[in-house]
């Protein structure tokens, strides 16, 4: 029944690789802990991940000695919450290599950055009869508020099917794409798959016909070098707590010409430039899309934890999450009666599976008895398991402080599921 010893070699070192994996997990305090008596083996990255000491220490630092609002004060306090603020604003530029620190807006997450745009972009340019391109595997938050959208304005949402792999079909892209395409929003890799889709291909596609590209980076952001000028997408949205920050932080990079054009997102406090009954006139970039006051221990964090992803090999750490996804994916399948949901050739951090006769929320609470944490649901992607015609998959993904000897845990756990159900 059980064929994994025999496929996987488990000895053998993880080649061309230099990464002390030990040594990264000690950065992390969450990860020391037991579950239900056993060590926790975290494999719910893709759903949030965990935060190193260093992180925790410099939101701590602001609480104890920084705290005060942004912006608006003279006083000591105020200036250093807005130099350390600004500061971070500084450091995700660098991160996604944006060309100005005003084109990256600070926001809640991925889904508020979405809805920015869908705001200031879609509200104002997009009109009845026009379309707007996604694909088959967006999460929730790329699909809703483009339904909103159109539901709103009368426009009308096309959707890029994807194959049995997972990947997206591009010839029917090019046969979705019109003069009558507002923009097209993309996952840059997907949640419920894995997928990593060729967003620089898309922009080129889309730019032909004069169309901006929303590139939804929250699973990219953490498990790419990410480059905004290179794919030169138009906007690209992510989430700090997918990648080692806190919860409430968040970035929308937007093209400088178009966050001009756009109308603001919310109305408040630190958007304007002057106030009167009669009119507003609102404040330059980033300003203009951040009113009122800001998470600013969480951006502060997210500062913290790009710090923090410069200070270890991040190309290494990306070659070794692609090769723990490759031998989790190796022992995983060649376990008899599990399926994996998502094969396709490119690939990142995710392994959504299903195990015959088991449904995915019994698969996860076994595994919870045995300390491991994975999703088990839809992922907030319900048409990709229409897709596949599942109902759910239980779903592990990694970071770069998971290790060999996790996945063989998971893997015996997963058998032991399987014993249970026989
Ligand atoms: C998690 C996720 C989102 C939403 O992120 P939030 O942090 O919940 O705003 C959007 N898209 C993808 C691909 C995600 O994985």
């Amino acid at each position: 029944m059980i064929a994994t010893e025999k496929t996987v070699e488990q000895e053998q070192p993880i080649s061309n690789i230099e990464w002390d994996v030990e040594r990264v997990r000690e950065d992390f305090p969450v990860l020391s802990q037991t579950v239900n008596g056993k060590p926790l083996v975290y494999l719910d990255n893709a759903a949030s991940s965990q935060v190193p000491q260093v992180v925790i220490d410099r939101g701590s630092k602001y609480l104890q000695e920084e705290h005060s609002n942004i912006h608006r004060g003279v006083h000591y306090l105020s200036q250093r919450a807005t130099t350390a603020y600004e500061g971070a604003r500084e450091k995700v530029r660098r991160f996604i290599n944006a060309r100005d620190s005003r084109e990256c807006i600070f926001v809640r997450g991925a889904t508020e950055g979405i809805n920015l745009v869908m705001h200031g972009y879609g509200r104002k340019f997009v009109g009845e009869g026009d379309e707007i391109i996604i694909s088959a595997m967006e999460h929730h938050a790329n699909i809703v508020p483009w339904q909103m959208l159109c539901e709103e304005k009368g426009a009308h949402l096309r959707v890029i099917p994807i194959n049995d792999a997972g990947e997206l079909i591009l010839d029917e892209y090019d046969a979705l794409l019109n003069e009558r395409t507002k923009l097209v929003a993309i996952a840059h890799i997907s949640n419920a798959l894995g997928t990593v889709n060729p967003v620089k291909e898309i922009v080129a596609r889309a730019h032909k016909m004069g169309v901006p590209v929303l590139a939804d980076g929250a699973q990219s952001a953490p498990h790419m070098v990410v480059d905004v000028q290179d794919l030169d997408c138009d906007f690209f949205a992510f989430s700090g707590h997918k990648m080692f920050a806190p919860t409430g932080s968040g970035v929308v990079y937007g093209k400088r010409e178009l966050l001009e054009k756009m109308n603001p997102f919310q109305g408040g406090g630190d958007m304007i430039r002057t106030v009167t009954f009669e009119k507003t006139t609102y404040a330059g970039l980033p300003n203009k899309f951040e009113a009122g006051t800001p998470a600013i221990a969480s951006q502060i964090g997210l500062g913290a934890a790009i710090d923090y992803l410069n200070s270890i090999n991040r190309e290494q750490a990306v070659a070794y999450e692609h090769e723990l996804l490759r031998y989790a994916t190796e022992k995983i399948s060649s376990i008899e009666g599990v399926r994996i949901i998502g094969t396709a050739r490119e690939k990142a951090s995710v392994l959504s599976f299903i195990v015959e006769d088991v449904h995915p929320h019994d698969i996860g609470t076994i595994l919870d008895q045995e300390g491991i944490a994975v999703r088990a649901g839809h992922h907030c992607a319900q048409p990709v398991m229409q897709r596949f015609q599942v109902p759910a998959t239980a779903r592990a993904s990694f970071a770069f402080y998971n290790t060999r000897e996790e996945v063989d845990t998971l893997a015996r756990a997963i058998e032991k599921v399987i014993e249970v159900f026989s």
